[in-house]
């Protein structure tokens, strides 16, 4: 299905916050197909818990749902100033509920059923609104990390990274300075069926340190003891 693939766009991380199992587990399942992180909450409780715990590149937002409706949700992100793009979903097509939806603070409102290209087709209109949400280039040193393009280079050459190895580094990149515990890492580049006693982290961490800590260049990924990794040009030459 070429037209789910989001070709060179980047890996989003999703909130999807719907209460029928059936519908979840599928488009759950399509977008980690096309490559992104998603979250299935299925109350607003549980909604608001992982947005709590969680910065989402967009929100996919039931209308009704077992403990309220999704415009209150919506509404409360927009008080708070959180700039999450929101795609809400209903079943219901009356021209309240669609005024409802955006006057809540909703960006955008799909109506059940609908075909997932659609979808998606949605949320890359959302994350090309959203631009605040993907900064420019992240430089650490002599690292550049260009979110938008992909891309990275150490020392002006270009370091080829699969798509978890450059999500991995794209959050190091973004925390640089900061120690960023494991359990921020997977929240981060992982979505909920990581796994906390696998030590994946830890080989990709090597996996990345080997393509941009080239023999020669100042380390940059740092491990710090029992609390997990830095990127940090200052610590200078890794002990061990
Ligand atoms: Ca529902």
């Amino acid at each position: 299905m070429t037209a789910t693939t989001i070709e060179g766009a980047d890996q989003l991380r999703v909130l999807l916050v719907e209460d029928e199992h059936r519908l979840a587990e599928s488009l759950a399942r399509g977008l980690r197909e096309a490559a992104h992180a998603v979250d299935v909450a299925d109350t607003l409780a549980s909604a608001r818990q992982k947005l709590e715990l969680e910065r989402y590149d967009a929100v996919i937002l039931d209308v009704n749902l077992p403990d309220g409706s999704g415009f209150g949700l919506a509404a409360e992100l927009r008080k708070r100033a959180i700039p999450v793009p929101i795609l809400m979903l209903t079943a219901r097509d009356t021209v309240e509920d669609r005024v409802a939806g955006l006057d809540s603070g909703a960006d955008d409102y799909l109506v059940k059923p609908f075909a997932f290209e659609e979808l998606v087709a949605r949320l890359r209109a959302l994350q090309r609104r959203a631009p605040e949400s993907r900064p420019t280039r992240i430089t650490v040193a002599d690292l550049v990390v260009d979110p938008a393009a992909r891309t990275v280079t150490r020392a002006g050459r270009p370091v080829e990274m699969t798509t978890t190895e450059y999500a991995l580094l794209e959050y190091l990149a973004r925390q640089a300075g900061q120690v960023c515990g494991r359990a921020a890492i997977s929240g981060a580049v992982w979505d909920e069926n990581y796994d906390p006693f696998s030590n994946i982290i830890d080989v990709y961490v090597s996996r990345i340190r080997r393509k941009i800590d080239q023999p020669g260049l100042t380390p940059l990924i740092h491990t710090v003891r029992g609390a997990g990794y830095s990127l940090d040009p200052t610590r200078g030459i890794r002990p061990g």
